[in-house]
């Protein structure tokens, strides 16, 4: 984003504007940390914000402030596309092309507003009208911090912002452990602590709401722990079946691909995970060092993301999906010995 560019947006905030933030589908700790940060901000400013989310998400999000004022598209569409026809400015948060929000693709296509992207993800779109993309970014949450810097508004920044930012560094760093975590990640972070963030309490309601459920559901997908030693490679399946029994719930499989990748050895780790209402096989996809799961997911799964973190799907059944996967992983022999 150049000086010109943040000149134009100071300018279009400069007046009362009808704004929509949208997330991307299935929204995360990121997608919805990053909405809400941008959100409260806007509001202050007296414009008039609605955060649209393609779907659902996980109850260990619902905490966040200003959360029972987000829209859900599925569940209240008609709504949301007029909010999406009226509106001056969509800011789109968390996803580099617009497929990405599923079913709101096309209203947002041919919604005539000023669209700003702010994304850390792989290979953007070119559909914004001003574009914040920088993979080298641990989060979207950070680039909102730094374009509220750029704005000349970090002093704007409250807790309630400072909440919602802290948390989506938090998840997409993996509690600051990623390579992308940077020191001015730790920076940031330090800032947003004492712009009354609560470190230890939104730690506490992310990771420590675990049902009696969860924790099984995790133990069966811990024993469908297969590991192709040759080729450092763990992957996890989960049936319907097995999610049925174990009161599965959206969010509750959340951060299982990571215990593949937390064995000796293991550069590559994914979990496939059965949903059969929309009749596919959810596929994420983790890795240690050079290994490009963004690539991966792109070239066999229909998916993308990071270097590091990836998801795609599959419309094969679970075994199938597992057969195909199981096939194509010597093709990438060389890449994952190095
Ligand atoms: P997760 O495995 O947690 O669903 O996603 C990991 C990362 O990959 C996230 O950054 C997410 O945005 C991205 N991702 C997940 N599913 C897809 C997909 O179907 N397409 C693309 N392009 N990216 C995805
Ligand atoms: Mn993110």
């Amino acid at each position: 984003m150049n000086k010109q560019d943040i000149q134009n947006i100071k300018q279009l905030l400069s007046s009362a504007k009808k704004v929509v933030i949208v997330p991307h589908k299935n929204p995360d700790g990121d997608a919805m940390g990053s909405s809400l940060g941008l959100c409260h901000y806007l509001t202050k400013l007296n414009h008039d914000v609605q955060i649209i989310a393609p779907n659902d998400y996980p109850d260990f999000l619902k905490w966040l402030p200003g959360d029972s004022d987000v829209m859900i598209y599925e569940s209240n569409t008609e709504k949301s596309e007029s909010l999406i026809n009226e509106a001056d400015i969509i800011f789109t948060l968390d996803f580099n092309a617009l497929h990405r929000t599923g079913n709101m693709e096309a209203v947002l296509a041919s919604s005539e507003a000023i669209k700003i992207m702010i994304d850390h993800h792989q290979q953007p779109d070119d559909y914004a009208t001003y574009m914040y993309s920088d993979v080298s970014m641990c989060s979207t949450c950070q680039m909102v911090y730094h374009f509220l810097e750029m704005l000349d508004a970090a002093t704007q920044i409250n807790s309630d912002i400072a909440t919602c930012l802290y948390t989506g560094i938090m998840t997409d760093t993996g509690s600051f452990r990623f390579r992308s975590t940077s020191s001015t990640t730790h920076r940031v972070i330090a800032d947003l602590i004492d712009k009354g963030a609560d470190n230890a309490q939104i730690h506490n309601n992310i990771y420590d709401t675990n049902s009696y459920a969860r924790l099984q559901l995790l133990g069966c997908a811990l024993n469908n722990l297969k590991i192709v030693p040759e080729l450092r490679t763990a992957y996890i399946s989960l049936s319907q079946k097995e999610l049925n029994k174990f009161d599965f719930k959206k969010g509750h499989t959340e951060g299982f691909v990571n215990y593949g990748l937390s064995l000796e050895g293991i550069v590559f780790a994914v979990i496939f995970i059965e949903h059969q209402q929309e009749g596919i096989i959810k596929i994420s996809l983790r890795s240690k060092g050079d290994f490009n799961v963004n690539e991966f997911a792109r070239a066999h799964f229909n998916g993308g993301g990071h270097t590091n973190a990836s998801g795609g799907r599959s419309e094969l059944s679970l075994s199938k999906t597992i057969e195909k996967f199981i096939a194509i992983l010597p093709s990438h022999k060389k890449d994952l010995k190095a």
